[in-house]
């Protein structure tokens, strides 16, 4: 199985990424964004609690994540060639669960793609998603916030990848294509 997290800042292209990765390699996409996203409009009791975080800028709590993901993990099919985790994980003890999870099961993680982004061009992007995404977190001021919390509580789980010897850097900066190609290098 090729299970890959694709990793980075909010508006370094992770959602765009997946994607064309998912098109390529046939995988299943779990980003935690969309599935609390998706809780929200259906008003579920997650969805309100989920809300209360992300229109602020934070991260919903670890045990809250967790479930979502372990929920998803264990309805795979079995000819599943693999997943791509998108948002997740995003704190160090979200990765500790992560890999007990996915080596418990026998489907251990593959590499996480840390996709490298400066701020001022991710804090230009999301405002221009801003404008059609309707997302309450795309504003300037939430966006500065998620930045902050990207640096502090997220970019740890770079170093844990590292120490796991499953981590590749790759540059984000350029168009949608060449970023791509980019990753499918290192894929393959
Ligand atoms: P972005 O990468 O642009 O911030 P996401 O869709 O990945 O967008 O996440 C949006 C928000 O959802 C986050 O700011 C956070 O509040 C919440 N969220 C998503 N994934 C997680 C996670 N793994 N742990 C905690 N909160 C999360």
């Amino acid at each position: 199985m090729l299970n890959i997290i694709i990793f980075g800042a909010p508006g370094c292209g992770k959602g765009t990424q997946s994607v064309l990765i998912i098109e390529k390699f046939g995988l299943k996409h779990f980003s935690t964004g969309e599935l609390l996203r998706k809780e929200i409009e259906a008003k579920t009791a997650l969805g309100m609690e989920a809300d209360k975080y992300i229109s602020k800028g934070n991260l919903v709590p670890d045990e809250m994540i967790i479930d979502v993901i372990t929920n998803a993990v264990q309805q795979l099919d079995a000819d599943c060639k693999g997943i791509i985790f998108d948002g997740f994980p995003r704190t160090v003890k979200q990765a500790e669960e992560l890999e007990k999870l996915m080596n418990g099961l026998g489907k251990p993680t593959t590499v996480l793609i840390d996709l490298q982004v400066s701020n001022r061009e991710l804090i230009s992007r999301l405002l221009t998603r801003g404008k059609t995404s309707g997302r309450s977190d795309d504003n300037l001021e939430t966006i500065k916030k998620r930045l902050d919390v990207y640096a502090t509580k997220t970019t740890p789980v770079n170093e844990y990848y590292q120490s796991l010897n499953k981590y590749a850097a790759i540059d984000g900066l350029g168009t949608v294509e060449e970023v791509f190609e980019r990753i499918e290098a290192k894929l393959r």
